[in-house]
């Protein structure tokens, strides 16, 4: 497989609805790792696997972003939200959005279930940034961003910036650096089948 990369705006892997993952493999194991090491260099504390340009139900996360706090590494395989309370209002950010920021509403508190690597089925309750960024994740895996879910008259500050990052990635497309947009729907949905 290629190296994985993070890949920014408008990549149409950010705006795919990820499938659920049915077995842990040695291969997926092995791209946790790599998206661990994306993450922290580009000094994240959440990676979506589609921002990986990987259709898979799959993020992981680290609060403190630090590669020397391993306890702090959570792998979350087929997430759901069970519960949910109250709402906080708060900036949010994104590795495939660089330097952009916005306030973003989520709700205080979530109870989520999900699979670790192990496949083990674990429940967890979080707050804070914790909920945020769990909660941005999962966005991600239904293709969501986190403009998207910012106020109207907020988000329209953003758009000069937005429409740049378009404007990047379609002159990258047009050096050959990334194939066209169909073809990489056609690779995502080939990644999807297998698997089946
Ligand atoms: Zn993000």
């Amino acid at each position: 497989m290629a190296a994985l990369q993070i890949v920014h705006y408008p990549h149409p892997a950010l705006r795919w609805k990820s499938k659920p993952i049915k077995s842990i493999s040695p291969e997926l194991r092995e791209t946790v790792n790599n998206m661990f090491d994306l993450m922290y260099e580009a000094r994240g504390i959440g990676l979506a696997a589609n921002q990986v340009a990987l259709p898979y139900r799959l993020f992981v996360i680290n609060l403190t972003s630090d590669p020397n706090e391993p306890e702090e590494e959570f792998v979350f395989i087929n997430p759901e939200i069970t519960k949910r309370k109250g709402t906080a209002e708060g900036e949010e950010g994104c590795l495939s959005l660089p330097l952009l920021y916005g306030d973003v509403k989520r709700s205080e508190e979530i109870t989520l279930e999900a699979y670790d690597l192990d496949g083990q089925l674990f429940e967890i309750t979080l707050d804070d940034l914790a909920a945020r960024a769990v909660q941005h994740e999962i966005d991600h895996l239904e293709g969501i961003m986190f403009p998207d879910r910012m106020v109207e008259a907020k988000r329209i500050e953003l758009d000069a910036q937005i429409a740049d990052f378009e404007t990047v990635f379609r002159q990258q497309q047009q050096r050959g650096e990334f194939p066209s947009d169909d073809e990489i729907r056609e690779h995502l949905a080939q990644l999807e089948r297998e698997l089946d």
